[in-house]
């Protein structure tokens, strides 16, 4: 069982990151906002391959933002610390080393997703 202290500083943790991502993406460049990798090479390619890098970085993130605004928001409704899939409790550990995690391991692992 999760104990309120830890919630309560995984809860200052996950403000402090979510106000530190907030700050990445006001100072990333709408213009860098591509899809895709360069299909040419040389100069050209290279700095649009530079540009598409940063987009890729700035997609994570946006998913790091959400997931910690997720987070944030079942410790207000009180879910904090429960799989939102098996509705089993998170481990402990797994949830001081990222605050962030919305799946127990099991379930992270069974969608194929990387267990960070
Ligand atoms: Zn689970």
């Amino acid at each position: 069982m999760i104990s309120p202290e830890t919630i309560e500083a995984n809860r200052v943790h996950l403000e402090s990151v979510k106000k530190r991502l907030k700050g990445v993406l006001d100072n990333f460049d709408k213009k860098n906002n591509i899809s895709e990798p360069a299909k040419e090479f040389g100069e050209k390619g290279n700095a649009y391959n530079q540009k598409w890098v940063a987009n890729e970085g700035n997609k994570a993130t946006n998913k790091l933002l959400e997931d910690t605004e997720a987070a944030l928001r079942r410790i207000q409704e009180g879910s904090y610390g429960v799989c939102v899939d098996c509705l089993k409790e998170i481990n402990v550990d797994r949830l001081v080393a990222r605050p962030e995690a919305s799946r127990c391991v099991g379930c992270q692992t069974a969608k194929g997703l990387h267990v960070r």
